[in-house]
């Protein structure tokens, strides 16, 4: 089975139409969706909308933004333009789309044999794994060999190799164009595949995966899209600047 893997769109359509088209004529059976449809962009409905025609195509969980987005939770952990463009997305989200986001399922997900997914971590859907140590954590929740999460917005490799009864946790940072990494049978791995609608590791570029499961091989992209047009549809829609100017940063 081929999976393509997308995560935090952040209601940014222009980037996650880039991506579409990029993967156009690529194979894929079913998407695997990690989380943050929704918050900061301008284009919500529509992500959502795509999401919700991929019918039983689709495997997804629920973000922290969908669940703000949507009045499920209070904005109590949001910085003041989370919090308004959480109150805006709540506004202008169609009632379709918005009862379809608040019955997204909780992460941990079983995706497929020996595959999760979630957006934070397996051990809590809000937890930030950036370090080891977080890995670890979220490596001991579940018994899956591949979990895909989201969450931080960096793509990033955490391969958990026991090698003399010691278990060792490397890190990768996964940047570039195009990177393909050969999962190992013996190692077991947490993999975010960044954002595609808000990048936070200084490159603006939309990211997405395609992972084979057949062959353990995992296909990382990075997407230029129309980063303008997406600007303007945030300060068009009365957002606040800021989160314009940081899709042109990747920050
Ligand atoms: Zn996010």
């Amino acid at each position: 089975m081929r999976f393509l893997i997308v995560s935090d769109i952040h209601g940014n359509i222009d980037a996650l139409e880039a991506v579409l088209h990029h993967v156009r004529r690529k194979r894929w059976d079913r998407v695997l969706f990690l989380g943050d449809a929704v918050g900061y962009g301008g284009g919500p409905n529509q992500v959502v909308e795509w999401l919700r025609s991929l019918g039983s195509a689709l495997v997804a969980v629920r973000g922290n933004h969908d669940r703000v987005c949507t009045g499920l939770d209070e904005a109590t952990y949001f910085n003041r333009y989370a919090r308004q463009a959480a109150e805006w997305t709540l506004q202008n989200l169609g009632r379709k789309n918005l009862e379809w986001l608040r019955a997204l399922p909780k992460g941990p997900l079983a995706a497929g044999d020996g595959l999760a997914i979630c957006h934070g971590s397996p051990v809590d859907e809000d937890a930030y794994i950036f370090s080891g140590y977080d890995a670890a954590q979220g490596f001991r929740a579940v018994p899956h060999r591949v979990v895909f999460f989201g969450h931080t917005h960096v793509p990033s490799a955490f391969v958990l190799r026991s090698t003399n009864g010691k278990a060792l946790i490397q890190v990768r940072l996964l940047s570039g164009k195009r990177l393909v990494l050969d999962l190992e049978p013996e190692c077991r791995y947490l993999i975010n595949p960044g954002s595609v609608g808000q990048p936070r590791d200084r490159d603006p570029r939309a990211a997405y995966a395609i992972y084979d499961d057949r062959v353990s091989r995992l296909y990382l992209y990075r997407v230029p899209y129309r980063v303008q047009t997406a600007r303007r549809r945030i300060v068009q829609a009365g957002l606040p600047p800021v989160l314009a100017d940081r899709l042109a940063f990747g920050a």
